[in-house]
């Protein structure tokens, strides 16, 4: 992917910081890097980005995007490969999601060239922070948030994007490794028409409270079903949902808008189509996945998503009955892992042009 050359301001620390992070004691979402990125919206242009200490903010009390909820986000990492070069995976496709999420919401678009060099300007400044463990990486937070000071309902005018980033080392798992999923009757994460398709902070706001319901009955996270009728999966948590059902790859279709335009989601699906695996993305009903369960024709299920690639599910909980799945069975989910983790970390042949060198 090429990327387009624009300004950029710096405003450079003096002394990293990342000599005196404790690596072995990170904790994930916890430990930023030197610095941040802001770019700011005003009359009606995007002003030239800057990369200066990272900081606390400060805002009016009445900052739009607090009271009425104009805030989006993108979720990306950057990789080391085994040469030790910094690189991020696929890219594009969160530029092209930002600008989706950005018009739903009725902000202001940053081109994907834009926001590329952005991310790219960035994780370059701030590189030495990407960690060179495998499995280890710069977990990178591009956010817009609306930034006009006023009590009223309306689009803001104002707007500002960020770009911070934060260590995801393996002290800080981010799943734990037995997933026991709860099929979500009752709440919903999103209605046809409405914005579940878009990476929008609220969405994750409203699913908090069902979450902790399902916590307390054991589960680790819940899985969504559509609005409507509740007959239909639709996403596990904050990941895409998958399962491998006589050998053939299902998973929730995006024709719905309720479901995220998953990244990590897309390459298994890739990865698949390349080995001549089926993948079928449709409407997959709860009757479905409790028969399959019970007869032994889905033999993995799996949550898909940046923060944890691959997340196994172990167990999954409809009504009062609870189904469990071999661990012996992931075949096909061990083996897109390893492909996946080969083409980030720079062993294989990265034949489709994922890789994108910072
Ligand atoms: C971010 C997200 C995903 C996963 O998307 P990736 O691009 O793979 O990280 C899936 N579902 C929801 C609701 C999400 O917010």
């Amino acid at each position: 992917m090429e990327v387009t050359n624009y300004s950029i301001n710096k405003k450079l620390v003096e002394k990293s910081r990342l000599s005196e992070i404790d690596m072995d004691n990170v904790k994930f979402g916890r430990v930023f890097t030197d610095h941040m990125l802001i770019m700011d919206f005003i009359d009606g242009e995007w002003k030239i980005p800057e990369i200066v200490p990272f900081g606390n903010l400060t805002f009016h009390p009445a900052l739009l995007s607090i009271h009425y909820g104009q805030s989006i986000f993108e979720g990306m990492k950057a990789y080391r490969t085994e040469a030790g070069k910094p690189v991020l995976f696929r890219p594009d496709l969160n530029a092209k999601r930002f600008a989706y999420s950005a018009k739903r919401m009725d902000m202001p678009e940053i081109s994907p060239e834009l926001f590329t060099f952005c991310v790219k300007e960035f994780v370059s400044q701030d590189k030495e922070w990407v960690p060179e463990k495998e499995g280890d990486s710069l977990y990178i937070r591009p956010f817009m948030f609306a930034t006009d000071s006023y009590i009223g309902i309306k689009s803001s005018e104002t707007y500002r994007f960020m770009i911070i980033a934060s260590l995801a080392v393996s002290g800080g798992v981010y799943y734990s490794a037995d997933l026991k999923v709860k099929i979500e009757e009752k709440y919903v994460r999103a209605a046809e028409g409405g914005v579940g398709s878009v990476k929008a902070a609220g969405n994750y706001g409203a699913s908090l409270y069902p979450e902790r319901k399902a916590k307390e009955e054991g589960y680790n996270q819940i899985i969504w079903t559509d609005a409507k009728s509740h007959e239909y999966v639709e996403e596990a948590g904050t990941m895409n949902l998958l399962f491998v059902k006589d050998g053939v790859l299902i998973t929730p279709s995006e024709e719905t808008d309720t479901i995220l335009h998953g990244t990590t989601k897309r390459a298994v699906i890739d990865v698949a189509k390349s080995w001549g695996v089926k993948v079928e993305e449709r409407k997959i009903s709860v009757k479905e996945v409790i028969e399959g369960l019970e007869n032994g024709s889905i033999s993995e299920a799996f949550g898909a998503g940046t923060a944890a690639t691959i997340a196994p599910i172990t167990e999954i909980g409809f009504r009062s009955n609870h189904y469990k799945l071999d661990p012996e069975n992931r075949t096909f989910s061990k083996k897109v892992l390893k492909t996946l983790n080969d083409i980030k970390f720079g062993r294989i042949k990265d034949e489709n042009n994922w890789l994108f060198y910072v």
